[in-house]
């Protein structure tokens, strides 16, 4: 059984409650959580506003100084850090499962640890001299959710450290676990009360929503669904928080009648069911032209059936069990709902436990509810099409806007198309490979504001110009 208790001004804080996190692949309990209330959050976040005093004043290289160590920290405790996140959320060690998470978390800790936002000159003449400055905020929560638990709170964490911020990081009662163990580690190389964790079940006392409308917090960065995101944003108005939301996506794939079936049946299988689906930015529905569908559904099929599905604890598992009964029923309800109106090419019926094979259901079209709501999961609907500009239209008749792609030879062609999606990110012969060089964030309804490069670090300042 695994147990952590909370870290609160640099040392573990126990709770009168515990909270059972339960291991998807057996259905058994994996471990403990402190369920913290209200009064441990007002402590955590007391915490990090003392500590904020100092660490927003120290000297920039000395920041970049503890951040690289944070990312050195994370690299060593790598494997640790992926048993538990394979125990609490099921995906596998292996494939893209938790030990990539893990690498990938090292990545942006290393990265954004070198980024930097020195004082800017906008003018410097007879006339004055005017300078930019980014000022950290103060105390920043940080919201996660269950399908990336330890890359997502690096990407809240480092950016908001890197500025001069501390934090209060919260994350989804699911896998608590990876974040707690994080947070221990990450407090040995840094001051008290710099990064504190709370955890709680969202059951008597609903931890995130307290933090969305706390006083003393002055940005939140939530990840996670749009429903939510919406209620942090309404519950944010009252004390003008600072908020990066990253929220739900439907992403489209475009397959234009150019495009090779057998070369880009692996990374249409990736980009649909990467962690099994249960990524923001998967490609969640795939519009194929009508000349090669046939082809492109036969050669996804043909990889997909291959993928070894289990435990995720047993090293040859390439994909894992759904996370949460929640996910689990709603991909099970829409492709129940799918399987009336278009044909199961692959999977379509629940295994054991938490289980779900990779489906992949053609015939279907906008309007279908597999095609027009997030399923999250294992599940790809197929779409035929025979205009393009008919499928660009289709791929935006949603709320979301989040990832898109566009699969073809012809790269030139395939950016003419790409450019008339509206979503934050587009890829071509690729989906959802994002870099931390390179801004992320979601339009319309999927969030606001965006991660990594520059552009995500200033989400977390505030700009004061000095007119001299
Ligand atoms: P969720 O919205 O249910 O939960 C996210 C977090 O919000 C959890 O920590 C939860 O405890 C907390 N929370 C619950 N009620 C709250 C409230 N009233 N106020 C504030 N916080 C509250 O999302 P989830 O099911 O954990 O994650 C899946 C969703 O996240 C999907 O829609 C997915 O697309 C989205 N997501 C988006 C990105 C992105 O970068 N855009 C990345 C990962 C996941």
């Amino acid at each position: 059984m695994i147990e952590f208790d909370l870290t609160i001004g640099g040392a573990p804080v126990k709770t009168a409650r515990r909270f059972e996190v339960m291991n998807p692949a057996t259905g058994t309990a994996a471990g403990l959580a402190p369920n913290a209330g209200l009064a441990e959050l007002d402590a955590a976040v007391a915490a990090a506003k003392t500590a904020f005093r100092d660490w927003s004043r120290k000297p920039d290289a000395e920041l970049q100084a503890m951040c690289e160590a944070v990312a050195a920290k994370i690299g060593e405790h790598a494997e640790e850090l992926a048993q538990i996140i394979t125990t609490e959320q099921g995906k596998p060690l292996n494939g893209l499962g938790s030990r990539w998470e893990m690498g990938g978390a090292a990545a942006w800790a290393g990265y954004t640890a070198g980024l930097s936002l020195p004082v800017k000159v906008l003018q410097d003449n007879a006339e004055g001299r005017v300078e930019l400055h980014r000022k950290p905020l103060g105390v920043v929560g940080s919201i996660t959710p269950w399908n990336f638990p330890v890359m997502i709170a690096i990407w809240h964490i480092m950016p908001a450290l890197r500025t001069g911020n501390t934090v209060v990081i919260k994350p989804s009662p699911n896998t608590p676990l990876s974040t707690l163990r994080l947070v221990q580690i990450i407090n040995e190389v840094l001051p008290a009360g710099v990064v504190n964790v709370v955890t709680g079940d969202d059951q008597a006392e609903n931890l995130g929503a307290a933090m969305s409308a706390h006083p003393d917090i002055r940005k939140v960065v939530f990840t996670g669904s749009c429903a939510t995101g919406q209620k942090v944003m309404a519950s944010a108005a009252q004390t003008m928080k600072r908020l990066t939301l990253e929220l739900g996506g439907n992403d489209a794939g475009i397959v234009l009648p150019d495009a090779d079936p057998q070369a880009i049946a692996e990374g249409l299988f990736w980009g649909a069911f990467i962690n099994n689906g249960q990524t923001c930015a998967a490609m969640k529905r795939l519009y194929v032209h009508e000349s090669i569908h046939d082809a492109v559904c036969a050669a996804l099929v043909e990889f997909a059936r291959n993928i070894p599905v289990g435990d995720g604890r047993d090293e040859t598992s390439i994909l894992g069990p759904v996370q949460n009964r929640m996910q689990f029923d709603k991909v099970s309800r829409l492709v129940a709902d799918a399987k009336e109106r278009g044909t199961v090419l692959l999977g379509g019926a629940p295994g054991a436990g938490l289980f779900y094979p990779p489906t992949i259901i053609s015939g279907l079209k906008n309007g279908d509810p597999l095609v027009d709501e997030e399923q999250f999961g294992p599940a790809l609907p197929v779409i035929s099409y025979s205009d393009v500009d008919a499928a660009i239209a289709a791929a935006n008749d949603s709320p979301n806007g989040l990832g898109g792609s566009v699969w073809s030879s012809d790269p030139e062609a395939a950016k003419a198309v790409a450019l008339q999606l509206e979503c934050g990110s587009v890829w071509i012969n690729k989906h959802g490979a994002i870099q931390p060089n390179a801004p992320f964030g979601g339009v319309k309804s999927s969030g606001l504001g965006v991660e990594f490069a520059e552009e995500g670090l200033a989400e977390y300042t505030d700009i004061q110009t000095v007119f001299s």
